[in-house]
């Protein structure tokens, strides 16, 4: 038998034999860097005159089909995927300030993106200003050093929406660039960059991956801004994996489907919950009743308004805790987007740090739940809020 085995094993199957058919799903690229057979051809690639990788951190080419499914459903020019929304949000925001510089942000955020805005910003002497987008006039907190406006398309818990056209054009007149998280709209929705937005960013964690398993974030916009954006990741580092870039791939091929089957069944349970007997009141930008529905129709798309909605109930922090504990499939899940209905407890998870007063200042009770709904049949959410509500 032949020896020199290490010899084979690092050196057969190294590339896959030329074939004119092509696989009908692009494949996982599981490499972290790619081999030249010259340094005249690395030269090419680096100075862009020929297309080609070089190293993952950089690019991939299960990214780079990922990267164009989610370019085309924002009708940007270019994407990049990244290992979580968290890293998207930050790199974003990076790629266009300096020490000294202001940013204005809507005071309802996520909670990581206030964390990064409202202190860890701090360490780079950037100033950040949290405006009511709602209520406030943004334009009178324009300084001469502001350089981004910072907003979500739908706000969590209370499913606030803001007039991102007027927002951008405002930014616009400041030569501020505005920069909207659509993880609750997704492209389906709302497209951010249509309406004058100069980035979008997603967690794809949520409804863009949508099947609770991987982690993983996005941003698009036109192509001098993406590569900013790819040249502070390049430092940084946060970089998907290949697999989860190809889940997402998957994901996405049924996003519009899972859309408008989640903005019906929310729009559905909205309504029943509105008319229950034991509901205070009902968060959901589809509602008649919101004060929310006609900036919604202006800039939402096909009549959808998303799988989210929250649900204020009577009787504050012990109807909340025995609603739950009476559902049976529905579970407590502080996350969201999902195939299956799940709740969350924003007084017990996202506003936890917030005393009560402020809680309730911020129209956040104790009574409030916030419902992801999923893509069961309509009937069968219903009937299990209906049985769990009957004996709070
Ligand atoms: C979850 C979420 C994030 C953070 O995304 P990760 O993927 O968890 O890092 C940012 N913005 C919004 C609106 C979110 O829901």
């Amino acid at each position: 038998m032949s020896k020199k085995f290490m010899t084979k094993l690092t050196h057969k199957g190294e590339k896959a034999p030329s074939s004119i058919s092509y696989p009908k799903v692009p494949p996982i690229y599981l490499s972290s860097v790619f081999c030249f057979d010259s340094v005249e051809e690395l030269d090419l690639v680096y100075e862009k005159a020929e297309p080609g990788y070089v190293y993952s951190r950089m690019s991939n080419p299960t990214h780079h089909c990922t990267e164009e499914i989610l370019a085309a459903l924002d009708e940007g020019d270019d994407a990049i995927v990244y290992s979580s929304g968290m890293a998207a949000i930050t790199m974003s925001i990076l790629a266009f300030v300096k020490a000294g510089d202001h940013i204005i942000s809507s005071n309802v955020l996520y909670g990581g993106t206030w964390e990064f805005l409202n202190s860890e910003l701090k360490k780079f002497n950037i100033e950040v200003s949290f405006v009511d987008f709602y209520r406030d006039d943004i334009e009178k907190y324009f300084k001469p050093n502001t350089k981004i406006i910072y907003m979500e398309t739908i706000s969590n818990p209370l499913m606030e929406v803001y007039d991102i056209k007027k927002i951008a054009k405002v930014a616009h007149d400041h030569k501020a660039l505005l920069i909207v998280d659509n993880t609750f709209a997704t492209p389906v929705i709302c497209q951010p960059l249509r309406l004058g937005a100069d980035v979008a960013v997603y967690s794809v964690t949520k409804y863009l991956a949508g099947h609770s398993d991987i982690l993983g974030g996005a941003v698009v916009a036109d192509k001098d801004k993406i590569e900013k954006i790819k040249h502070t990741g390049q430092i940084y580092g946060p970089t998907m994996s290949p697999f989860d870039s190809w889940l997402l791939m998957r994901s996405l091929r049924t996003l519009e489907l899972r859309v408008v089957r989640h903005s019906e069944n929310a729009l559905k349970l909205a309504e029943y919950l509105e008319n229950h007997q034991k509901v205070k009141k009902v968060y959901y930008p589809g509602l008649v009743s919101s004060p929310h529905k006609k900036t919604a129709d202006e800039i939402f798309n096909n009549g959808l308004y998303g799988g989210m909605l929250s649900v204020d109930l009577y009787g504050g922090e012990k109807a909340a805790c025995n609603l739950i504990k009476n559902m049976k499939n529905i579970k407590l899940v502080p996350s969201l987007a999902g195939v299956s209905t799940t709740l969350s407890y924003p007084a017990k998870t996202s506003h936890r740090s917030m005393s009560r007063e402020e809680r309730e200042k911020a129209g956040i009770s104790d009574g409030l739940l916030r419902v992801s709904v999923g893509l069961e049949d309509i009937e069968d959410i219903i009937t299990e809020f209906d049985a769990a509500l009957h004996i709070i």
